[in-house]
């Protein structure tokens, strides 16, 4: 079954998530001071989303509590993000890879995760241990450790998709809901919202200049195919991890509508469906944390298993201007030039520019072959810049 209301493993993985968003436990001062300024004041709103790393069986929680051995799994919290933008299109092709283009806060997670994948392999590489990954020292891949799973939690919906009827009911005014508007082929976030299994843009005013970004739930429901990993990391791994669940609030769940974005609204061939990975819808009855309605221009970043966190505003760095060429050192440690970077670094081909290297990545078949099954996936924004070899 692809939505399940009654696990309570949804409610472990977003307490975890919540208890380390509300009390960071591998911050300190100057790091957790930021962190709190980060947060949504209390007329503000974002979303807030985590990824938990789950290890069945492997040892007891709360042993100290409770004397046996109990059968619940090990939740690690990896990463833990906040965020509600999108960068315009018209800037994405002036920001040479160094501009995040999507910070919705479960998108972000993903990067996040990548970001960390890339930096075990570096502490393999030095000699220092993972919890995470091991390599092969015959062939050189890197292989996650056996057992591991992964789960995604949000605490919204999905835009996209898997919310559309979300959307349409919170909107007093029904008449509008049907107007279809396309640009370049393009289904805007809120535009035709009588129209099911269509893959959007992320939502936002009708007035905001236009981001060819897909929406969270077409990237997330693309995932079931091509894996956690973004091109780059896919090739540096044997046997990429898939994401096993989505954690979603229970109340705003519309079974109907997920199992429409995550399976029903694709088009299965027996080629597309022997890579596909289906998520599994969890819930959980936590709380929204969030009071205000301004959506915060803020997204953090935060990875407790490194103490690492970083702000983002407009898609670079808290504080740094965001028109223009953007500074290398104003950039996110997750913008396409800071991962290429950290990747390239691991791989064993050179690549002229960035478009040569997601061009020549392993994945890239597959990724055009789910699109077409999901449907109408329409352009995205060019961007690539050289990549420096040192
Ligand atoms: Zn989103």
């Amino acid at each position: 079954m692809l939505v399940d209301l009654h696990d309570d493993l949804g409610n472990a993985i977003a307490q975890a998530v919540v208890d380390e968003y509300r009390r960071p436990s591998n911050l300190e001062n100057k790091a957790l001071q930021q962190f709190r300024n980060a947060r949504p004041k209390e007329t503000e709103t974002t979303v807030l989303a985590g990824l938990v790393k789950i290890e069945p069986n492997s040892r007891p929680i709360h042993q100290t509590k409770r004397q046996k051995v109990d059968e619940k799994p090990q939740l690690d919290v990896l990463a833990v993000c906040t965020g509600m933008k999108v960068t315009p299109a018209s800037r994405i092709e002036r920001g040479q890879g160094r501009i995040v283009h999507d910070s919705h806060a479960e998108i972000l997670c993903l990067r996040l995760f990548n970001w960390l994948v890339l930096q075990e392999m570096n502490a393999i590489r030095e000699n220092n241990g993972s919890d995470l990954l091991i390599q092969d020292h015959v062939t050189e891949q890197f292989k996650f450790k056996h057992n591991l799973q992964f789960a995604l939690y949000i605490s919204e919906i999905p835009c996209g998709d898997a919310s559309t009827e979300n959307l349409r009911d919170s909107f007093l005014d029904q008449t509008d809901w049907n107007n279809l508007e396309e640009t370049e082929g393009i289904f805007r976030g809120r535009s035709g919202l009588n129209m099911l299994g269509r893959v959007r843009t992320k939502p936002g005013r009708k007035d905001s200049p236009i981001s060819y970004s897909k929406s969270c739930s077409d990237k997330l429901c693309l995932k079931q195919f091509t894996s956690m990993l973004s091109s780059l990391v896919y090739d540096l791994v044997d046997d990429p991890p898939y994401l096993s669940f989505l954690v979603l609030p229970k109340e705003k769940i519309n079974t109907t509508a997920l199992e429409r974005c995550f399976r029903d609204r694709i088009k299965m061939t027996p080629e597309v469906s022997s890579y596909y990975h289906p998520l599994k819808v969890l819930a959980t009855d936590l709380p929204c944390q969030f009071t205000g309605s301004t959506p915060s221009n803020l997204a953090i970043l935060y990875c407790p298993p490194r103490s690492y966190i970083q702000v983002l505003n407009k898609g670079v760095r808290n504080g740094c201007p965001a028109k223009k060429g953007i500074e290398y050192q104003h950039q996110s440690d997750v913008s396409r030039e800071k991962l290429a970077e950290l990747a390239t670094k691991l791989a064993p081909h050179q690549f002229k520019d960035y478009k040569e290297l997601k061009r020549r990545a392993s994945v890239s078949a597959r990724k055009k072959s789910a699109r077409e099954a999901i449907g109408h996936w329409g352009k995205s924004s060019e961007d690539n810049f050289a990549l420096s070899h040192e």
